[in-house]
């Protein structure tokens, strides 16, 4: 599919910061040259109120995911996930889908993307006013049963029914692959599986592959061992991440990904979430941490740090928790934040 993102449009994206931001005076390091070897320009897609939200324990109001959203939009973020079209029986915390889409105000420019795990959910979505979706596949035979209740084999040929009909209406598909780098059910995955898994995606029409570290246990070894499986199956320019940090592998893993020419990193504001698969881990990688990292190197996101700092503020007071994002903690801790406006 004819995918915003699709292959062979190279993994450095010269010029593409959202319309009206400056990155220049976005990290305190933002002088820095580039440092070589390195994409010009990383996509962020920006997952917190999907990923984030659903494994946060209280219901959160549906106001308040929307206000959060209406922040992100205006941070320069090119892309939001913005919730999930799954059954309210499996995911409660999601349940408001239909009523998140319709009340976020949709800036020009950036994606608003959806998870549709079968056609019922695409036409939800659809239904709903989605314009681009995601369908969520893993490299574990046990993770995929647990998790949506089938075999990988069979989510696929759901997944094909998805793309099919999104192919026709010309709406974007990106699929995820969970567990890229470890499964909480069978430990080590192979990095032809996830190879495997992929290809089949990407072959189904998916713009981009999204891959994994849903319990966070890879290590920058781990992650350049998968993905030099996986970019012998999918062009380079049709990968993104998506780390958690229950190890604090997190941003090591990114940098990792970004050395070997990936250049879409998926993240979270305030480090939202957690894994239900291991106890008292932290979520996913903090928006706030990356950019804080990008920047240092010089490389262009289009997203404004302090406006991103301001949303995760706003969403953990919301929820009364403190943000998990080690740049906003020292931030708003040490006056530092002054550095960075
Ligand atoms: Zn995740």
């Amino acid at each position: 599919m004819a995918g915003s993102c699709g292959a062979g449009q190279g993994t450095a994206r010269r010029g593409q910061a959202a319309p009206g931001v400056s990155s220049a005076r976005d990290g305190a390091e933002g002088q820095e040259s580039q440092a070589s070897g390195l994409p010009e320009y990383i996509k962020i897609v920006e997952v917190g109120p999907r990923d984030g939200l659903q494994n946060e324990k209280v219901m959160v109001p549906t106001d308040t995911k929307i206000e959060l959203i209406n922040r992100l939009s205006k941070t320069g973020l090119p892309a939001i996930e913005v919730t999930s079209f799954v059954s309210s029986k499996w995911v409660p915390q999601m349940a408001d889908h239909k009523e998140v889409m319709r009340g976020i105000e949709r800036h020009p420019g950036v994606q608003y993307h959806v998870l549709t795990p079968n056609l019922k959910g695409f036409h939800s979505a659809i239904a709903a006013g989605a314009t681009e979706v995601s369908v969520f596949g893993a490299a574990s035979e046990s993770f995929s049963k647990m998790n949506i209740n089938c075999s990988i084999e069979e989510s696929i040929e759901k997944f094909e029914e998805v793309a099919k009909s999104a192919r026709n209406m010309n709406i974007p598909v990106r699929g995820y692959v969970s567990c890229a780098l470890g499964c909480p059910y069978e430990g080590d995955i192979t990095p032809t599986k996830v190879a495997e898994v992929s290809k089949r995606l990407y072959s189904m029409g998916c713009y981009e592959i999204s891959l994994g570290d849903t319990i966070g246990v890879g290590t920058p070894g781990s992650m350049k061992r998968m993905l030099e499986a996986v970019m012998k199956e999918v062009p380079l320019s049709a990968l993104a991440v998506h780390c958690h940090d229950t190890y604090g592998q997190a941003l090591a893993n990114i940098l990792t990904a970004i050395q070997m020419g990936v250049a879409v990193v998926d993240s979270s504001v305030a480090g939202l979430g957690g894994c239900p698969y291991a106890k008292g881990a932290t979520g996913n990688v903090a928006t706030e941490d990356v950019i804080y990292m990008l920047n240092g190197l010089g490389i262009n996101t289009g997203v404004n740090l302090f406006t991103v700092m301001e949303a995760g503020n706003f969403i953990c007071t919301a929820l009364n928790k403190k943000t998990n994002s080690k740049v906003a903690q020292a931030s708003f801790n040490t006056g530092a934040i002054k550095l960075l406006t």
